[in-house]
């Protein structure tokens, strides 16, 4: 069985760019419930023993399965979204990841407009994505709970674009909330 992990600061961290009422409901309402549900799921099923990456892994293939898929893929992603975010973050990495993103995007611009663009033109709910796989960083977006652990990538950061990350604070405006996570917020660590 999961648990809610804790999150990695306190609820009013990341203000004013996501507010402590944003997470309130989204870490407080939303993570939670994709942990609770995936806990009812998987009660007597080969699955509770797992962890959460290879219950995703065996469940991404299974039409059958989607809804032990989608709760244990949103676990998963809004863990590492939480981590992919910290206090003063934002900006550009340094060393060794800079000289990745200047080898495969050119130069950290480049990979910003890249991601601001994966991030913005996802239609409907879903995931942009910074991976990585065979040595190489791409940028990915992914629809609902799809996640880039299910197709063989690394991922390396996330934001979530799904409107309950960001209407309460920036209503339609999506990419300004893109913005400001990657001026403000991003955590290269
Ligand atoms: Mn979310």
């Amino acid at each position: 069985m999961f648990d809610l992990p804790p999150l990695p600061y306190p609820m009013d961290a990341l203000a004013p760019y996501i507010s402590e009422q944003t997470m309130e409901f989204h870490y407080g309402k939303h993570h939670k419930a994709y942990v609770d549900n995936l806990n009812k799921l998987i009660k007597d099923t080969e699955f509770e023993q797992m962890s959460l990456e290879d219950v995703v892994k065996n469940t991404a293939e299974r039409k059958d399965l989607g809804g032990i898929f989608n709760n244990a893929a949103q676990a998963w992603n809004h863990a590492f979204f939480w981590k992919s975010m910290k206090p003063n973050g934002g900006g550009e990495p340094s060393g060794e990841l800079k000289k990745k993103i200047e080898r495969d995007f050119g130069s950290y611009d480049n990979f910003k407009a890249e991601f601001k663009t994966a991030a913005t033109t996802q239609f409907g709910s879903g995931w942009a994505w910074l991976v990585e796989k065979d040595g190489k960083l791409s940028v990915m977006k992914t629809s609902n709970a799809d996640t880039p652990i299910a197709h063989g990538y690394k991922p390396i950061i996330t934001v979530d674009v799904w409107e309950h990350a960001y209407y309460l604070d920036y209503q339609n405006r999506r990419p300004d909330f893109v913005e400001a996570y990657l001026a403000h917020l991003v955590n290269w660590n």
